[in-house]
C-alpha cells in the first residue's frame, strides 16, 4: 500500500518496550556527570529537530528552508525513533483538521489520556498515512527514502553514541544508556506530552473549536510547544509563545537560525497580535 510504513507493528511495539526495559541498565553502568550532559544535549537537540522539523516545519510550513537543510532536519528529526518525517506530518496535519472530535487520532478528549499518549503511536490503526496530505513534502525523493526506512536514523546515532563513549573513554555502555536509551525515551513523552496532557492541563487564551491549552511546565519541557492553545489559534505562525513571558527556545533557535542564513521567511503572528 503507498506510504505505508515497512515495519510490522510488531516491531514498533518490541522496539517500544525493549527501550524502556533498557532504561533500568542506568543502575548498572558506571556514573558520569559527561554522560548526564549527553543526555541533556541529545534531548534538547532532538528535541528543536523534532518542534521545528516535524512541527513547525513539515506540518505547518511556517518558515523556508534550502533542500540540504531540509534532508537535514528531516534526518536529525528522525533519530528520535517517532516514525518518518512524512508520517508524521500527514497524522498532525490531521490532528488539526479533526481536533478533539470524532475522527481526531489522538484526542484526550474523545478517547482517553493513554490512547493520545501513546496508544495511537503503537497500534496498528495509523500506521499507513494519505500521501496526498503532506505531497508538498512527498515528492522529494530524499524525504520518501528517509520516510520509508526512518529506523535507519536512531540507528545510526546509537551506533554513533556507541562509538563516541569508545573513543572518549566515557565508555560505550554509559554512553548508549544515558545518551540514547534515556535521552529517546524522555523525548518519546516529552513529545508525547503535547498530544495528550495539552489538550487536558492548562488554560485557554483563545476560545478555539478544540480543547488546547497553555501549559508553561510543558513548555519548558518541550521547547515551547507547550502553548498549544495559541497554536491551535495561529496554526501558521513560526513562534508559539505570544508575550515574552511565554518562553518558546525553539523559536528564539529558529530566530537565531535565521541570522546566520539557514532559516527564511519565518511567518509572524497576524499584525495586530500583542506580544
Ligand atoms: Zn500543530
Ligand atoms: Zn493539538
Amino acid at each position: 500500500m503507498p506510504g505505508s510504513l515497512r515495519l510490522p507493528w510488531s516491531i514498533t511495539l518490541i522496539s517500544f518496550l525493549l527501550l524502556h526495559l533498557s532504561c533500568l541498565a542506568v543502575f548498572f553502568v558506571p556514573f558520569s556527570w559527561w554522560a548526564v550532559g549527553l543526555m541533556a544535549i541529545l534531548y534538547l537537540g532532538r528535541m528543536f529537530a523534532v518542534t521545528a522539523g516535524y512541527h513547525r516545519y513539515f506540518s505547518h510550513r511556517a518558515f523556508r528552508l534550502s533542500r540540504g537543510v531540509q534532508f537535514l532536519l528531516a534526518f536529525a528529526a528522525q533519530t528520535s525513533g517517532q516514525k518518518g518525517v512524512l508520517w508524521w506530518g500527514a497524522h498532525h496535519r490531521d490532528h488539526h483538521r479533526y481536533s478533539d472530535t470524532e475522527q481526531d487520532l489522538h484526542s484526550p478528549v474523545t478517547r482517553g489520556f493513554w490512547w493520545s499518549h501513546v496508544g495511537w503511536v503503537l497500534s496498528r490503526d495509523y500506521d499507513a498515512y494519505d500521501p496526498g496530505k503532506i505531497q508538498d513534502f512527498a515528492r522529494y525523493p530524499e524525504l520518501r527514502f528517509l520516510d520509508r526506512h526512518h529506523w535507519i536514523c536512531p540507528w545510526l546515532l546509537g551506533t554513533g553514541v556507541f562509538s563516541l563513549g569508545l573513543v572518549t573513554g566515557l565508555g560505550p555502555w554509559t554512553a548508549l544508556v544515558w545518551g540514547f536509551v534515556l535521552s529517546t525515551v524522555l523525548l518519546f513523552h516529552g513529545t508525547f506530552f503535547i498530544n495528550s496532557l495539552t489538550h487536558l492541563w492548562g488554560t485557554r487564551r483563545f476560545d478555539t473549536p478544540d480543547q488546547s491549552r497553555n501549559n508553561f511546565l510543558l513548555a519548558l519541557v518541550t521547547l515551547g510547544e507547550g502553548w498549544h492553545n495559541n497554536h491551535h489559534h495561529f496554526q501558521a505562525a513560526c513562534r508559539q509563545g505570544i508575550r515574552w513571558w511565554e518562553l518558546d527556545f525553539t523559536f528564539y533557535g529558529l530566530k537565531l537560525l535565521s541570522w546566520v542564513g539557514l532559516v527564511r521567511d519565518l511567518r509572524p503572528f497576524p499584525a495586530g497580535t500583542s506580544s
